[in-house]
């Protein structure tokens, strides 16, 4: 290969290996920021949110760098299906005024779990929370699974309380989190979810609750990272 053959080659290779996620350890992927890249054309790309970029490599602002290396949530395939499928449904964005965070205080599950022993409690719409997040025990670790109510848009039955469950997004994770802490997967989900739904959907127009500050319950649990959730989600 002659020098200029050379050069050309290794542009070449540069620009391959710039444009491929490079895979760091299970679920740590960098990203190597090209000419032209915004932190918006690359969020979408990954299936991650433009906050969930900065939250992650520390970024107050949306300026990057060519030759930059950032770091892709290991969430962003959890969220991608979410994303899509409610990209196809009509979101009644008037509607929802808080987010609540609950624990299934069971050790395994699923949506399918879940909204059968609603039904046989009376809930003729099943599962009353919008969104699982499994915990590798009925549903893959850090999978997000979408109930019917959020497809159908329709209230919940996760809080006694209907204002809470008119206007809130029921997420449960599964698990007992008197117990147990909740997965790093089903966490980095849940973030995910959250900043979605909250900041690109709702336009930060949302309050945080998590179970116990509307109802009389233990629910999520002592560990689950509460006063974590609110520095991050107000
Ligand atoms: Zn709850």
């Amino acid at each position: 290969m002659n020098p200029v053959d050379r050069r050309k080659f290794l542009f070449q290779l540069a620009g391959v290996l710039c444009a491929t996620p490079l895979i760091l350890a299970a679920d740590d992927r960098i990203y190597v920021v090209r000419k032209g890249d915004t932190l918006t054309h690359i969020a979408k790309r990954y299936g991650v949110t433009v906050k969930d970029l900065q939250r992650t490599n520390g970024l107050r602002g949306s300026l990057i760098k060519v030759g930059q290396r950032l770091r892709i949530p290991s969430s962003a395939s959890m969220i991608q299906p979410i994303i899509s499928a409610t990209s196809r449904i009509k979101v009644n964005r008037s509607k929802w005024k808080y987010i609540v965070a609950h624990h299934s205080a069971t050790s395994q599950g699923s949506a399918a779990s879940f909204d059968k022993v609603d039904r046989r409690h009376g809930m003729k719409n099943g599962l009353a929370y919008h969104f699982v997040i499994g915990n590798g025990k009925g549903t893959p670790d850090g999978v997000i699974e979408m109930g019917s109510r959020w497809k159908k848009q329709l209230h919940g039955g996760h809080v006694s309380k209907w204002e809470f469950n008119d206007h809130g997004i029921g997420i449960c994770l599964v698990g007992n989190f008197e117990k147990t802490r909740p997965t790093s997967k089903q966490l980095a989900s849940f973030k995910s979810l959250v900043t979605y739904l909250g900041d690109n959907l709702l336009r930060e127009r949302y309050k945080f609750y998590v179970h116990k500050e509307i109802n009389a319950t233990l629910c999520p649990g002592r560990y689950f990272p509460t006063q974590a959730m609110h520095k991050l989600f107000g």
